[in-house]
């Protein structure tokens, strides 16, 4: 039986509140914001055959859906406290709702944020989602901030998601293990919250990585006025994609999306503490490169020591109206 629009969000999007004032069920929830420190506010639309496969599992699109707003909360170095759901569904059907908002709540509930209103309408699959969370004053991390003589740091492992799309495409073949791994990555993204918060006052810029390195790296270059080197044998990578041919490494990992990594940078003497940011969220980080003047543009050699810079023009950063 198909369900109406108001018992569908009673039943499936009105869990209980804890931290917020109020949920949903008015006409706005009410948030009581901490002395001291400042909102932060994204918002991030999934539009079925753009950003997901039509052969997702429900529960695995919930989460990924509230993952990838939570990442750009981990971006800015703030604390998760509350979102909203905008849903357009064809039908509303418990087959899918309830798995649907079982992924959403369980990333959820992990990470403390709270389900606080929303809407819903019947149209073709489609899922926004904004999030709100919180961060000292002044402690936000940016796009902007980084400065010549920094280093480039990336957290996790690059290009799992693309690889899996491969797959998928039937560009790659991966055995079956390797495979419910790079789908898990490019499904069930898991986004650095803790790293995030560790690195206020250490990192010096920092971006989420949704559109592949290079397009967001020039994000970050843009914002801060600045070049980059990044190193492509340093880039971290998964023991599936290592064993693929060289130029689908190197595809997936400079050009991959949806990595929901974190891209950040710090002055050099920091190492230390960004090692210690990345023990204390459990969250691998590794060494990638050096911001250079914005003159030196951007340069990705094979190693460290290269001479030899490769050609870029083949990896354009992801734009939805370009591509
Ligand atoms: P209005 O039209 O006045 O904005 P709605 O009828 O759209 O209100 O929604 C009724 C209540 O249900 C509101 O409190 C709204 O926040 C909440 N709501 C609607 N859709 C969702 C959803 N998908 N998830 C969570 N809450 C929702
Ligand atoms: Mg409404």
């Amino acid at each position: 039986m198909a369900l109406g629009e108001f018992d569908l969000i009673e039943k499936y999007f009105r869990p209980p509140v804890q931290r917020a004032a109020l949920g949903g069920g008015d006409d706005c929830a009410l948030l009581v914001p901490t002395p001291g420190m400042q909102l932060a506010v994204s918002t991030d639309l999934l539009v079925e055959g753009r950003h997901f496969l039509s052969t997702v599992a429900p529960d695995r699109l919930g989460h990924k859906a509230l993952a990838v707003n939570l990442s750009d909360l981990a971006a800015c170095g703030a604390e998760p406290l509350a979102f909203t759901l905008a849903l357009s569904l064809p039908r509303a059907e418990a087959s899918f709702l309830a798995p649907f908002a079982s992924g959403l709540l369980a990333l959820a509930e992990q990470h403390e944020i709270e389900l606080v209103g929303g809407d819903t309408t019947a149209g073709p699959l489609t899922i926004g989602i904004t999030v709100i969370g919180e961060v000292p004053e002044g402690l936000a991390l940016l796009r902007s901030g980084a400065a010549p003589g920094d280093e480039l740091w990336v957290s996790g492992c690059l290009g799992d998601a693309r690889l899996a799309l491969e797959v998928f495409r039937g560009h790659a073949e991966l055995p079956g293990d390797a495979f419910s791994a790079v789908r898990e990555a490019m499904e069930r993204p898991q986004p650095r919250v803790a790293l995030g918060q560790a690195l206020r006052g250490v990192a010096s810029a920092a971006i989420d990585l949704s559109d592949g390195l290079l397009g967001d790296l020039g994000h970050i270059r843009r914002r801060s006025g600045v070049g980059a080197t990044v190193w492509l044998d340093a880039l971290p990578r998964s023991a599936a994609l290592a064993a693929q041919p060289l130029a689908l490494q190197r595809e997936c990992l400079l050009a991959g999306g949806d990595d929901y990594e974190l891209l950040f940078t710090a002055p050099a003497g920091a190492a230390d503490a960004v090692r210690a940011a990345g023990l204390a969220s459990g969250t691998p980080v590794t060494r990638i490169g050096r911001i250079e003047p914005a003159a030196l543009g951007m340069k990705v050699f094979a190693e460290a020591h290269g001479r030899d810079p490769l050609d870029l023009s083949a990896f354009a950063g992801f734009d939805h109206f370009k591509s």
